[in-house]
């Protein structure tokens, strides 16, 4: 056993590094090549949590699903909690698209387990275009589990319904994280998003183990830490599906961030409405409940050990990869209104 975790300790050291150099190189590609050359698909990414891949990846049948640290298969929607550590207001994050890559993705929020699975778009993967100057995520970026923008809730300040997803991170730490790593996070601020209609906050966070996060605790010391990351944030989000025909995205309270302690609040509202939507008392539209570790008398969608087998069981076995298309490294120019 101990060899075993030793073995998988070192894998994801190998797991990162070939990331790191990824970025580094700004070539996505290799990177992902380097990983899948591993091939194992199971991977411990912290003490507490491992994730499994299934189907092959790179293609529609790619799946990434969770385990608890003992064994059992959890929904990283429903199941990890929302707290690291609530006396602290530290919260988990599940990274969904580590960053400098372009895949887009995310919690499937309406699958059964919820595993994280590439967006698709006319029966096409999805990849974010890299506007000039960005490359791919310019954060390692994620969401928060057990929270949820509930699409028939008007937002008082935004004035527009949720997203109808978990609240999304802006991880800015200097590590690039994995795909399915659960990582703590402290909170720093928050953007107002506005897409489509729809509000779509962004917090912007930091990894506790992150060498600076103890000089960084409010939306300021972005500011004066890291300048520029905050204006970049901004150009990025306004512009990211413009190359695609969308219109650029607006934002609530003239596109500034919000600090810490409303942060706090909006995530903990987001809280609220995924309880609500766990126990049934919100309508959970076409959202897929089930959950393993959620206690049964607080959810109708409880679903037992075999169950959650049986899901993951009836999906593609983990296989070969395919590659990236090089039009993913294309950089988009144009005139900013
Ligand atoms: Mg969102």
């Amino acid at each position: 056993m101990r060899s075993c975790c030793t073995f998988q300790a070192l894998g994801l050291e190998m797991r990162m590094c070939s990331v790191v150099l990824g970025g580094l190189l700004l070539n996505t590609q290799s990177a992902i090549t380097i990983t899948a050359t591993s091939a194992r698909n199971q991977h411990r990414l912290n003490m507490s949590f491992t994730v499994e891949e299934r189907g092959n990846p790179n293609t529609l049948s790619y799946r990434l699903f969770f385990k608890n640290a003992d064994g059992k298969y959890v929904s990283p929607f429903h199941d990890i909690p929302m707290y690291a550590d609530e006396s602290q207001n530290i919260f988990h994050l599940v990274v969904e698209v580590p960053r400098w890559t372009n895949s887009k993705m995310e919690i499937a929020t309406k699958d059964p387990l919820n595993p994280i699975k590439q967006d698709v778009k006319k029966g096409n993967l999805r990849y974010v275009a890299n506007v000039f100057p960005h490359k791919g995520y310019i954060w390692n970026y994620g969401a928060i589990p057990q929270t949820w923008e509930d699409p028939g809730h008007k937002d008082g300040d935004t004035g527009c319904c949720g997203d109808n997803d978990p609240i999304d991170v802006c991880e800015i730490g200097t590590k690039v994280c994995s795909r399915g790593e659960v990582i703590k996070v402290k909170v720093l601020g928050v953007l107002a998003m506005i897409d489509e209609g729809e509000t779509d906050w962004k917090v912007m966070a930091i990894n506790v183990e992150d060498p600076e996060a103890k000089d960084l605790n409010d939306i300021g010391d972005i500011q004066r830490l890291r300048p520029g990351y905050l204006e970049a944030t901004v150009d990025w989000f306004r512009r990211y599906k413009v190359p695609d025909g969308k219109p650029e995205n607006q934002f609530a309270f003239n596109g500034e961030f919000k600090d810490k302690d409303f942060a706090i609040e909006t995530i903990k509202s987001t809280h609220g409405f995924w309880k609500a939507l766990i126990s049934e008392k919100t309508n959970a539209g076409g959202l897929n409940c089930k959950n393993t570790c959620v206690s049964a008398g607080d959810s109708p969608f409880y679903c037992s050990t075999d169950e959650a087998k049986a899901v993951v069981g009836g999906t593609s076995p983990y296989g070969t990869e395919d590659h990236i298309p090089c039009s993913v490294d294309k950089w988009f120019y144009y005139e900013k209104k």
